[in-house]
């Protein structure tokens, strides 16, 4: 796919990828298979019909090939910009099998449809069931939130969601970049979601602007899907000097709040000079990316394992690669240095070697004794991972929680151990990925709907 070039795409925060002409987007359709067996939607969470949209595409259908991708999904234009698909779909795509091959591109396929759509003005239609007159409501509006609320509205419930932030969204608002996710494509697909008559109040922390147990007398059923934003530190000396960041903070107030558009926009943001990034997951990518299009002279990665072991996207890594940010391997952060007036200038570092397989089946990092380095940094983020908000959860009385503060709900079906309390998303696998987020979403609108209908009670 034709991309910006990296040297142009660093001074700027717009999409790296442009997206497939009509003509690329036929050509690729025809080297789908159309496989009986379909091995490549068992690969997808929300188990979209993949050759059926692919056979629209190759008839130059884009109408229709949108119909049926929304039937399954209502985000598709997000899903084709930041699924993983080299680990779900295109993983099990046969033409991937084929010595020298490329899987079918899905995912760009399922973007060019949606992008098709929108541009062309196309509403997809889509059915709405008579009213059932009863409320479901709906905890935070990420991909989960999103596609639960979609997913009962057109079943024909009433659906309001609460959403702490001042924009609808979650990860997708605060965490991922503009030049990976434009926001007004995130905004598009927020709109059609209430173009289906769900309501979304924003600015409604639950727990604090409303308290969880008038949420749970108001409505017939409530869905919980606020996520996993609480970010972690590693809590080594120097933390709290000037230019230590979370990648939380730092992807916020550069997203959500526009900070590189600063002063138009009026959160400002450090724009170091020597950033370093501690982590080897999409958050560390756009957190990295997003400091060098913020002016940085070097933005530099540490990772305490190798490229092997670093869960993020292959290909975001190579976009950090080619936008020229550096990579030590195998190197762990021990000390923040700071000067008098409290303000970051290195990050003592110490190397480390792999041993045995841990827990996860990575191998496990052990430091490399008298292998101390410092690094100059004005700015270092951490993106280390994030975990469950536990003051909110601890406002639902009886609701049970794993040894990791996460939510314990019935994987099938999304039900708590709280009566017509549902849950998923990350708040329920802790960190995990967009597709799966609104897959556990989709599950739980179609048990919600059963519970509601009489159908299946797991509290009785
Ligand atoms: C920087 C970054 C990059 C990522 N990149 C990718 C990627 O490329 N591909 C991918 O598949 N995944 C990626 N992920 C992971 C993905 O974004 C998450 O797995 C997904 O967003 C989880 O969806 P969710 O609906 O469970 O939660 P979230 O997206 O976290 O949404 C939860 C929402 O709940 C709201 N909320 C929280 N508490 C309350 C409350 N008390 N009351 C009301 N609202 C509340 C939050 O404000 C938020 O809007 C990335 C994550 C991050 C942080
Ligand atoms: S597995 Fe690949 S070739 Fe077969 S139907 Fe799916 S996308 Fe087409």
């Amino acid at each position: 796919m034709r991309e910006q070039d990296p040297k142009e795409r660093i001074t700027n925060f717009f999409e790296v990828p442009y997206g497939y002409s009509e003509e690329e987007a036929v050509a690729e359709a025809n080297r789908c298979l159309q496989c009986p067996a379909k091995p490549c939607v068992s690969g997808c969470p929300v188990e979209i019909d993949i050759p059926a949209f692919i056979r629209k595409v190759r008839e130059r259908n884009f109408e229709e090939a949108a119909k049926i991708l929304k039937q399954y999904n209502n985000l598709p234009a997000i899903c084709g910009r930041v699924c993983p698909q080299e680990t779900q779909c295109e993983a099990r795509c046969v033409v991937g099998k084929i010595p020298n091959s490329e899987p079918v591109a899905i995912g760009r396929l399922e973007r060019f449809v949606a992008d098709w759509e929108a541009e062309h003005a196309v509403q997809t239609r889509i059915e709405i069931a008579p009213a059932k007159h009863r409320k479901v409501a709906v905890v935070g509006s990420g991909p989960a939130g999103l596609t639960v609320a979609a997913d009962l509205a057109k079943k024909g419930y009433e659906v309001h969601i609460f959403e702490t932030l001042h924009k609808a969204g979650g990860v997708l608002v605060y965490g991922i970049p503009e030049f990976r996710l434009p926001k007004s494509i995130v905004e598009r697909e927020v709109n059609y979601v209430k173009s289906l008559s769900v309501q979304i109040f924003l600015n409604m922390p639950v727990g604090r602007a409303i308290p969880v147990k008038d949420l749970l007398a108001e409505y017939d059923a409530v869905f919980i899907g606020v996520g996993a934003g609480t970010p972690k530190f590693m809590g080594i000396e120097g933390t709290n000097l000037n230019g230590v960041y979370s990648a939380n903070e730092f992807l916020t107030r550069v997203n959500l709040m526009k900070a590189y558009l600063f002063p138009e926009y009026d959160t400002p943001v450090r724009r170091g000079k020597k950033v370093i990034v501690v982590g080897g997951g999409n958050v560390a990518m756009d957190a990295a990316r997003s400091a060098l299009r913020l002016g940085a002279e070097s933005v530099t990665v540490v990772y305490r394992r190798t490229e092997e072991e670093m869960p993020a996207r292959r290909e975001e890594y190579i976009h950090a690669v080619e936008e020229g940010i550096k990579f030590y391997w195998l190197t762990q952060p021990i000390r923040y240095v700071g000067n008098e007036k409290g303000e970051l200038v290195g990050v003592e570092c110490i190397s480390m070697m792999l041993g045995e397989p841990d827990e996860s089946g990575r191998r496990r990092p052990i430091p490399i004794e008298d292998s101390r380095f410092i690094l100059e940094a004005d700015t270092v983020i951490e993106a280390i991972g994030t975990e469950a908000n536990r003051f909110l959860l601890s406002q639902f009385d009886g609701l049970k929680l794993n040894k990791y503060g996460y939510i314990i709900a019935d994987e099938k079906t999304g039900a708590t151990s709280l009566r017509k309390v549902f849950a998923g998303g990350d708040i329920v696998t802790g960190a995990a990925t967009v597709i799966e987020a609104m897959g556990a979403g989709k599950r739980a609108a179609e048990w919600i709907d059963r519970f509601l209908s009489g159908e299946y009670d797991p509290w009785k």
